[in-house]
């Protein structure tokens, strides 16, 4: 192993866990090419051009592209030759290609096919992928049974569900022990157009669960290119996230620069995972960072941009099977 010059980046403690997360947080989906195209060349560079800026949080799940996600993860982080300890790496369970299976059997050989995949070790967090797809029960009384187990054996350091309502966390976490469940990972619910999370926080801080919150170009709608083909919102929020690209556009802006520095400002927040596919997204995100620590946001852009998402505001989509 060697050093790579990295450059500072802010590092937020992750609830309990004492991992020290950067504040932005690298998204892997997009190396396994859901967003588009992705070359392995480029999957390879992006992800070293993150280290070198200071990203040190990876996050990825066998669902993405199928499986591709972490094989292409795993090449870029074996590329940088530094000691495992100087990167976080998170990956998920029960969610597949296939479909969803939270099954004590399925979630227990699923990580021996991550970290191989992943070509490594053990993983920091391993997340339950998308709970409100299983039954919320199974979840508290098999899923994280098994992965305690595989915490114990040292094949992830922690534990976490991930998902899009809000109230999947509240309901799992008023069913298992306390320091069961070390952390969630929140998506589309804390950036420009929709901010609900922020009333879960004290919650969870309470809870000493660390938090953490995806996607806050809103799954690539708050982009000028806009989101893919199968993005689950609602016309009207597409198009008002369009418009809001648009104005910015017209200014000389750049939405994605917003909505980063947008969710990022809240510190309450330990890392904002952003899909990022090119060295170019990783300069340009990175770039937002340290602009936001030097000068602060754009304030008079942010007000105009939040007046045109105002019709849209917390308006978000249904995911996941009835319960009862
Ligand atoms: P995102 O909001 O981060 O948007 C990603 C899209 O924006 C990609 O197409 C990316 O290439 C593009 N992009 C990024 N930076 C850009 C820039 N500077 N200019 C132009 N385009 C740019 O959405 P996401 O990727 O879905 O979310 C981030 C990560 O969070 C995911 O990769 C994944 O690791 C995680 N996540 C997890 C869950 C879950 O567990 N259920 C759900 C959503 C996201």
């Amino acid at each position: 192993t060697m050093s790579i010059p990295q450059a500072k980046m802010e590092l937020r403690p992750l609830g309990n866990t004492g991992l020290k997360v950067s504040s932005v947080g690298f998204g892997a989906s997009p190396l396994g090419s859901v967003f588009g195209p992705v070359a392995e060349v480029d999957a390879v560079a992006t992800v070293r051009e993150a280290f070198r800026q200071g990203i040190n949080f990876f996050d990825t799940s066998p669902y993405y592209g199928g499986t591709l996600s972490e094989k292409m993860l795993g090449k870029g982080l074996k590329a940088l030759q530094v000691p495992r300890s100087d990167y976080i790496v998170a990956t998920k369970c029960g969610r597949y290609e296939e479909g969803f299976d939270f099954s004590a059997e399925r979630v227990t050989k699923s990580i021996d096919e991550s970290l191989e995949r992943l070509q490594l070790d053990y993983v920091d967090i391993l997340h339950c992928h998308d709970i409100e797809f299983g039954s919320l029960d199974q979840i508290v009384s098999e899923t994280i049974p098994a992965l305690q187990k595989l915490k114990r054996e040292g094949k992830t350091r922690f534990i976490g569900i991930t998902g899009l309502p809000l109230d999947i966390f509240t309901y799992v976490l008023d069913r298992v022990p306390p320091g069961t469940v070390d952390v969630i990972l929140s998506y589309c619910h804390y950036g420009v157009n929709d901010s609900t999370l922020v009333d879960l926080i004290p919650y969870l801080k309470g809870k000493g669960v660390g938090v953490i919150s995806a996607s806050p170009l809103a799954m690539g709608l708050l982009t000028e290119q806009g989101g893919p083909e199968w993005h689950p919102a609602s016309p009207e929020l597409k198009s008002a996230c369009k418009a809001a690209a648009a104005h910015c556009k017209s200014k000389g802006k750049k939405i994605t620069k917003l909505a980063l520095q947008y969710s990022l400002a809240n510190k309450e927040v330990s890392s904002v995972l952003v899909g990022m596919s090119s060295v170019s997204q990783v300069e340009e995100n990175v770039a937002a960072v340290r602009e936001l620590e030097d000068l602060g946001m754009d304030q008079e852009t942010l007000s105009e941009v939040e007046a045109i998402l105002e019709p849209v505001k917390n308006q978000t989509w249904p995911s996941g099977i009835d319960q009862k």
